[in-house]
């Protein structure tokens, strides 16, 4: 089966309040209904290259100075990011943002905000997302603010499918969580990929639990992309393993 490109970023750099260069220009492709890793430590510029696809840069004071970026070969850098939203591309922001005075149920549904497939569809969309994730059935009454961080980091994502993406850019999935939340997380992620033929870009520090679920994997150092390849070649790469395996 052949795969499409559904995201290209081709040699983006990006500059914040107009002197710092953050990405010194980076490439990466995203294929269609596959799982993509982008990997480095802090500060190696995962965030900002997730806000320049979702165009989030502008708030920050950064913008793309060089460089594209296409979605199914459209440009997409001048976008909004409802517009962005429009084509099924959700962020979801490092740090979970849930509302925090919401129920869960209440911030799932503001997912759907862009919806004009009447009630019962949303409906539909809400029961699969508490298919996929129980925990958020048996807390859907909860205030986000009593719910533990896994089920914020959960209520996170599925109010990015209540939006039925096709694409998913998640930041940092793993932060701050338990590893067996974590795990439970990224195995709901791969169901997701598989089950729905949702397409992930996800950030993460934790290389390790990223290479056992994604499909292929980018390593960002200081804003350049210093290696990529296959997920199982780079679990097996031996600079992989000694300088980033141990990470997370
Ligand atoms: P982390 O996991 O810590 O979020 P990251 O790989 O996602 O790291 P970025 O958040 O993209 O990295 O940050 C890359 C670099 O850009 C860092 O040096 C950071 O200090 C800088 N940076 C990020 N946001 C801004 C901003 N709004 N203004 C100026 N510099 C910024």
């Amino acid at each position: 089966m052949s795969t499409t490109t559904l995201l290209n970023v081709n040699g983006i750099e990006v500059i914040y309040n107009h002197v710092i260069l953050v990405l010194k220009g980076v490439s990466l492709q995203v294929p269609e209904g596959k799982v993509v890793a982008l990997l480095g430590g802090n500060g190696a510029g995962k965030t900002t290259t997730l806000r320049a696809v979702s165009n989030l840069l502008a708030g920050e004071r950064g913008a793309v100075t060089k460089g594209s970026i296409e979605l199914r070969g459209e440009r997409i850098e001048a976008l909004s990011t409802s517009e962005m939203v429009d084509r099924g591309v959700i962020q979801v922001m490092e740090g979970r943002h849930c509302f925090a005075h919401l129920t869960i149920e209440e911030n799932l549904l503001t997912g759907a905000y862009t919806r004009k497939d009447g009630k019962a569809a949303v409906q539909q969309t809400l029961d699969k997302v508490y298919n996929y994730f129980p925990r958020l059935k048996t807390r859907r009454g909860s205030q986000a603010a009593y719910t533990s961080g896994g089920e914020q980091q959960m209520c996170a994502i599925g109010r990015a499918l209540m939006a039925n993406p096709k694409m998913v850019l998640l930041d940092e999935p793993s932060m701050g969580l338990a590893p067996q939340i974590v795990e439970e997380v990224f195995e709901i992620v791969k169901d997701l990929n598989t089950k729905e033929r949702v397409t992930f870009l996800l950030a993460e520090q934790n290389t390790n639990i990223a290479l056992r679920y994604a499909d292929y994997g980018y390593i960002l150092e200081n804003g350049r992309i210093v290696m990529d390849g296959v997920a199982k070649d780079l679990r097996e790469n031996e600079d992989v393993k000694e300088f980033y395996l141990g990470m997370g």
